[in-house]
């Protein structure tokens, strides 16, 4: 940096022009030294020097001339304008200087860190990265449905939020059904306005598949559903408003209840090991026609009796039946609504569909007692899996 030289002049006389290249002369050093400025102490010196109260001399200098002139309104209008222009520049001059600083500090920062890799020890451990595996209710999910992708099943999802026709109207659920009312159900509000079946709602099972599956495709149908519904339930040990199901769903001609048994006892062996055993309970069901509840045999004491199976030796594990020709009537109906040829003629065809909870499941096969570890993200309880 050159040392500062300029000093203020000498006023020869006290006309405008006088006044005028002296203002000049301020302006012109000013700028000319601020270019030599370069560090923050730099910038420190040349404010004082420039803005100081008692020495500065934009603001003692300058100032003087101002009472020196004749037509004082005039000068003390120039001396304002000499002054902004100067702290105009002077505030530029502060942001470059800053950003400098704080550039070349970086810099530093950078040649540190560079030469401290330098000596970084490389037969230390490095930092592991833990590997993800599957959500246990993701894992369940996952091998419910591969057993029936290896019958053959196809695998369907549909969207959560379904119509009222989708997921009650369809699947044979009279108006006035419990399900509907919101106690068990969550609705989407506002839907007042519109006919009830077109009114929004959170799915509550992921039967709507079955139906958006039968009304775009003819049988045969072979289908498996995996998915998350919702249901207006409090929260305990064993509850949860969001949980996951499985289902199936199966039409063709000449299907029969044994078709239902054998597969169901099937796909429980494959879970579960070849020696569970299933029985099967009269149920009932709006959608299905007989229905049934399906026990296995418990998988952890060989039905001898334990905690797991509250000693009674069989677990209740999902629900089925044959499909209800309401339903069939109700597919072909939405089938005509959409431009398609009718093609769930019960004469011909019949179906068999089941479903199980993914919660239930997971939490018999893993020992889980509480329901809400499974969403809690707690790393402590998903690292057992
Ligand atoms: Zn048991």
């Amino acid at each position: 940096m050159t040392p500062a030289t300029y000093t203020l002049p000498e006023l020869t006389g006290a006309s405008d022009a006088d006044l005028a290249r002296a203002f000049d002369a301020i302006l012109h050093s000013l700028s000319r030294e601020a270019h030599d400025v370069e560090t923050p102490e730099q910038l420190e010196h040349f404010r004082v020097r420039w803005f100081g109260d008692k020495a500065g001399l934009i603001n003692k200098g300058a100032a003087s001339f101002v009472r020196l002139a004749h037509d004082k309104r005039l000068a003390g209008n120039t001396f304002k304008q000499v002054k902004e222009s100067a702290e105009q520049l002077y505030s530029e001059l502060t942001s470059t200087i800053q950003r400098t600083d704080l550039l070349s500090k970086k810099l530093g920062a950078t040649l540190a860190d560079d030469r401290a890799s330098a000596s970084i020890d490389l037969t230390l451990p490095g930092t592991r990265r833990s590997i993800g595996v599957e959500h246990p209710l993701t894992r369940t999910m996952r091998e419910m449905t591969a057993v029936f992708a290896a019958l053959g099943y196809s695998v369907r999802v549909g969207p959560e939020v379904e119509t009222d026709f989708y997921n009650f109207e369809a699947l044979n659920f009279p108006p006035n059904h419990p399900a509907r009312d919101t106690q068990d159900t969550l609705v989407v509000a506002g839907q007042e306005a519109k006919p009830l079946r077109e009114r929004l709602l959170m799915r509550t099972h992921t039967s709507p598949v079955q139906i958006r599956s039968m009304v775009a495709n003819a049988p045969p149908l072979r289908i498996v559903i995996p998915g998350k519904v919702h249901r207006n339930d409090e929260s305990d040990a064993t509850h949860s408003p969001i949980f996951h199901q499985v289902e199936g769903l199966c039409v063709d001609t000449d299907i029969t209840f044994s078709d239902l048994k054998g597969t169901l006892d099937y796909a429980m062996k494959a879970f579960f090991g070849s020696s569970v055993k299933t029985r099967f309970f009269p149920s009932y069901f709006p959608f299905t026609e007989p229905s049934a509840d399906v026990q296995i045999s418990c998988p952890f004491c060989g039905g001898k009796g334990c905690r797991k199976c509250k000693h009674s030796g069989w677990i209740e594990l999902l629900g089925c039946g044959m499909v209800n020709p309401a339903v069939f009537a109700a597919v072909d109906a939405r089938r005509i609504e959409n431009g398609l040829e009718p093609a769930y003629d019960t004469k011909k065809i019949s179906g068999f569909a089941f479903g199980m909870g993914v919660e239930r499941i997971a939490m018999m096969k893993y020992g889980v007692g509480d329901i809400g570890q499974f969403y809690s993200g707690d790393l402590r309880f998903l690292n057992q899996f």
